[in-house]
């Protein structure tokens, strides 16, 4: 635990899920209703540093968060993601495995998901810029 990392100090209020492994909590700045956060009690930078145990007790998590939101929320599918590393993203150096409710519609077009952490790459069916061949002729897209 460390004393200024908001995953190891939680408000009771945002805890929804609690096993002795993980937490599950709603996000403080939800992208989309029920968008939930699972942590390992552990404080743990990233997914690569997780045990084994806790990358499985992680993965049980998200069953039963998706229970729950989908209970509450009855959403139309999910986004699942981690961001391991300042470059990808990561502000919080406590691992968490992002929930991500989706509804039909909530965006214009959904199609490449996760795939829109670089969005100009991110709909490679659209044809638009930056989803195109690279200098070698290899797709970049998977
Ligand atoms: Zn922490």
């Amino acid at each position: 635990m460390t004393t200024d990392c908001p995953f190891c100090d939680l408000a009771a209020s945002r805890v929804f899920l609690r096993t002795p492994d993980v937490i599950g909590l709603w996000d403080g700045y939800p992208v989309s209703l029920g968008h939930s956060l699972l942590v390992p009690v552990r404080h743990v930078a990233n997914w690569f540093d997780a045990t084994a145990r806790e990358r499985a007790a992680l993965v049980d998590a998200i069953d039963e968060a998706k229970l729950r939101i989908d209970a509450s929320h009855h959403p139309d599918g999910y986004n699942i993601g981690i961001n391991c590393g300042a470059a990808a993203g990561q502000t919080v150096f406590h691992l968490h495995i992002h929930l991500i409710p989706r509804y039909d519609h909530d965006v214009p077009d959904p199609r490449g998901g996760v795939r829109h952490v670089i969005p100009k790459k991110a709909n490679y069916l659209t044809g638009a810029a930056g989803s195109t061949p690279d200098t070698n002729g290899e797709l970049l897209n998977e």
